[in-house]
């Protein structure tokens, strides 16, 4: 029977540092006790908030619901053919962890997503992605439990509709499924992506055979520890927003007024705004107001260095959307989820 606990601080579970009470916390160890939880839940009517590492969440103020923290553990490698291994991990174990038992055992294909904060079930909500490599090019199948039914659910990539730091589980599946665990289908050769430039200007001093998936992790992780704030010692939650895909047309309006603006082709006439260049042309980068701030290194990423709710953090975003808007005519759409949902 797992433990139930009342209002409890959200603080050190939420990489902004944000000190929202919670009205329930309970802590899920086994699929039995997140049934029991999530059946806890719907006898009292409280709405939940599935939490795993706390990095893509603001908690904009107190949460009047039962919080169910992801601590399910365990990674096993399942199948195998001649090219690859099928590795599953629990939803609870920390995404790095599982990055480097990967590199440990040569399971190759994750090196490029290193060092990413939160949990293996998180991954799929977002399809998190990093220096080139997005989780739908290394994933096989997750299995969930469907709230409503209690019954465990599998998920092939197809029924997930991977896009853009995005899924089924952030729109029409949103807040149905709890996912439990998630197979990984990684290489058994080494498979490098070393298209992304940061990447590539990194290793460029590298002889070609001496790049190993090793290296390209190691790198990887220097590149990100040089460039974006820790949260334990500057709390935040990454990109507060996504970058926006345009039209080709849009972005030609837009160059008539800022040729340098940076784009990238996204397919079918689109491009994708580096967000973090609107947010510096627009005068926000290193700048603070009301508590929160925009970090001087990466406009992209806001920062809570006062560990206040996150409302703070959201009223500094507001206001960046609206001079980006009045700038340029493009929404910055918020990356992470929002808790209480604004009404
Ligand atoms: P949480 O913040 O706990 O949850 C995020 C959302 O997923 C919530 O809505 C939650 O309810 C839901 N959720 C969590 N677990 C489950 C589950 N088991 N079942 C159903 N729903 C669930 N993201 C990238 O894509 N690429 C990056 O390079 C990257 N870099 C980052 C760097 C920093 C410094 C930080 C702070 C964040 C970064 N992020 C990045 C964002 C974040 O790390 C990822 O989105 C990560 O996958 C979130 O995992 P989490 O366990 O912390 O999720
Ligand atoms: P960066 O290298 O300064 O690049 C800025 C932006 O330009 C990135 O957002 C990236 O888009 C885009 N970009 C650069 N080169 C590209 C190319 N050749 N093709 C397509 N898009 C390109 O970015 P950064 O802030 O240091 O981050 C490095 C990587 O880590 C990025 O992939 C970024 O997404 C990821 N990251 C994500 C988060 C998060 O919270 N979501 C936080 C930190 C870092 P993409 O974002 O689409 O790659």
């Amino acid at each position: 029977m797992p433990l139930y606990l009342p209002h409890i601080n959200l603080q050190r579970y939420n990489t902004l540092a944000s000190p929202v009470m919670a009205q329930f916390f309970v802590s899920v160890t086994t699929e039995l006790e997140l049934l029991e939880a999530v059946k806890f839940a719907r006898e009292r009517k409280l709405p939940l908030l599935v939490l795993g590492g706390g990095s893509n969440i603001v908690l904009r103020d107190d949460f009047p619901g039962l919080v169910i923290h992801i601590h399910l553990l365990g990674k096993d490698l399942v199948n195998e053919d001649d090219d690859y291994v099928y590795v599953k991990a629990a939803a609870g174990e920390n995404w790095h962890e599982f990055v480097e038992y990967c590199l440990d055992y040569q399971y190759w294909g994750l090196e490029n997503l290193s060092l990413i904060p939160g949990s293996v079930g998180a991954a799929p909500i977002q399809n998190i992605g990093a220096y080139g490599v997005e989780l739908e090019n290394v994933f096989s199948e997750l299995t969930a439990l469907d709230v409503q039914s209690g019954l465990s659910v599998t998920f092939v990539k197809d029924s997930c509709q991977f896009n853009y730091r995005d899924s089924v589980f952030k729109g029409a599946l949103k807040d149905k499924y709890i996912i439990t665990s998630v197979t990984f289908k990684l290489y058994k050769r080494p498979h490098l992506v070393l298209e992304y430039p940061a990447l590539k200007n990194a290793l460029s001093g590298y002889a070609e055979d001496s790049i190993t998936p090793n290296l390209v992790s190691e790198v990887v992780c220097n590149i990100r520890q040089s460039k974006l704030p820790e949260p334990k010692q500057i709390p935040n939650v990454g990109s507060f927003f996504k970058n926006p895909i345009v039209s080709e047309s849009i972005l030609q309006s837009i160059q008539k007024n800022y040729p340098a603006i940076v784009s990238y082709p996204a397919g079918e006439g689109k491009v994708k705004l580096a967000a973090g260049w609107l947010i510096d042309c627009a005068g926000w980068k290193g700048n603070n107001e009301g508590g929160a701030a925009v970090h001087d290194q990466q406009a992209l990423v806001l920062t809570n260095p006062h560990r206040l709710k996150g409302q703070a953090v959201l009223d500094l975003a507001q206001k960046i959307q609206a001079s980006v808007f009045s700038l340029f005519g493009v929404e910055l759409e918020i990356e992470p989820r929002i808790y209480p949902e604004p009404v």
